[in-house]
């Protein structure tokens, strides 16, 4: 039997989860393509714990709760069987700070009632300066902080560089290359890519901030706008930090420790700046020095070994979207993830695998209307 051709234009981690579920399908031939340029997912801090954020929305809040809780069961299924790197996922916990200490028996609050139906949260306990200290011997602060057990971090690029390895074995082509243009033979998407022109049976479009530059030539309004993220990672010398909790202090830094001393600080969200990619070393520094005034010196002064900036993509409503591109057979599309897509794309690229499978979605696509996002303005 003639296999179905599926490429899937992104790869990073929802296209790349895409790839990997669909490369498991006997019936497809499935091609990878990315430009590797700004990758959100390869920048990204690393933050899986969503359950006590303050928004409000609630189609957002189950794709990203739903999200969290598809991690570890994704994971066990890619590892087949071996442990899941700790290198790519590790549920180390979250630590989570407020500086007014009624705040933090609110989140406590908050957090009990969203548990009854996320119990991945895990255990929710307000620890004391001495409790934190046990677990990040470096922290000199006074304050206490909300201890969720079930948070944890990903390293994004490992994430996908796992992913599109196993895709590969699984027989899918991986082909690193921009797509100049998608058009339409018929029935049936095309794409032009700097070397080549291929048509499929079906294309997935997972290219987050970069989707108008694809829909737009087709005449499409697309409501998708860039944001810059920068974030920098300093090393601490023989120090295990392999099993810290993420710290979340009060505003928009957040601590991220991974393996063998190496912690993220990050990160800045800069609506201003376009595709631009630009490291601003100054603006990090600041952000470095704020972010760990309740550190000792070791932590503040610890070398500065990389620095990574990489784009979000937004809808103007902040709400998240995926499914079959209106008006455009055999096309599907997912983007506007914003700062948590990171948590929400495994399960994204899950949905979109199910939507060329002609199988059910576990999200109601109705909460995450694309006809909103994209519009034909033909
Ligand atoms: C600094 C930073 C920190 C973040 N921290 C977190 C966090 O802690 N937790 C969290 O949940 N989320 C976080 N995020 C958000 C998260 O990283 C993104 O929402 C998520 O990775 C988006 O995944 P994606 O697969 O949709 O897009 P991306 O990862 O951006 O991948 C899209 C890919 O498509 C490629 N592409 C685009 N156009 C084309 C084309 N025409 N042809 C071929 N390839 C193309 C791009 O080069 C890119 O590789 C962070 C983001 C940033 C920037």
């Amino acid at each position: 039997m003639k296999k179905k051709k599926i490429a899937i234009v992104g790869g990073g981690v929802v296209g790349a989860s895409a790839a990997y579920l669909l490369s498991k399908e006997p019936t497809l031939e499935v091609t990878l393509y990315d430009a590797g340029v700004g990758q959100g997912t390869s920048a990204a801090a690393g933050i899986i714990s969503p359950w006590l954020s303050k928004r409000r929305n609630k189609k957002w809040y189950r794709m990203v709760k739903e999200g969290a809780a598809f991690y570890p069961k994704f994971l066990s299924e890619v590892m087949d069987g071996s442990d899941i790197p700790k290198t790519v996922y590790n549920q180390v916990g979250t630590l989570l700070f407020k500086n007014n200490p009624e705040h933090l028996e609110d989140l406590l609050k908050i957090g009990m009632k969203r548990r009854e139906d996320a119990p991945e949260i895990g255990e929710l306990k307000i620890l004391s300066p001495a409790e934190i200290k046990r677990k990040v011997p470096l922290y000199t602060g006074n304050d206490s902080a909300l201890w969720a057990s079930g948070g944890a971090r990903v390293d994004g690029k490992y994430l996908v560089d796992l992913l599109i390895q196993k895709a590969i074995n699984q027989g899918a082509q991986f082909i690193k290359d921009h797509v100049e243009t998608l058009t339409i033979n018929g029935h049936y998407p095309v794409l032009k890519t700097t070397q080549h022109k291929a048509q499929f049976d079906t294309v997935v479009l997972a290219v987050a901030a970069w989707l108008p530059n694809l829909l737009e030539p087709l005449d499409y309004k697309v409501d998708i706008r860039p944001q810059k993220g920068q974030l920098l990672e300093i090393e601490l010398n023989n120090t295990a930090t392999t099993d810290w909790p993420v710290i979340m202090p009060e505003g928009e830094t957040d601590i991220i420790p991974f393996d063998n001393g190496r912690i993220i600080i990050g990160a800045t969200h800069e609506n201003d700046k376009g595709f631009d990619l630009e490291i601003d070393k100054k603006q990090l520094s600041h952000m470095l020095q704020d972010a760990t005034t309740s550190f000792s010196d070791g932590f503040r002064k610890a070398a500065v070994v990389d620095y990574r900036s990489g784009t979000r993509a937004y809808t103007s409503d902040f709400a998240p979207f995926f499914g079959p591109v209106p008006n455009l057979l055999n096309v599907y599309a997912a983007s506007g993830l914003g700062s948590t897509g990171l948590t929400a794309g495994p399960l994204v690229g899950k949905e979109l695998a199910q939507l060329v499978l002609k199988k059910p979605t576990s999200l109601p696509l109705e909460d995450y209307p694309i006809e909103n996002y994209i519009q034909s303005i033909k």
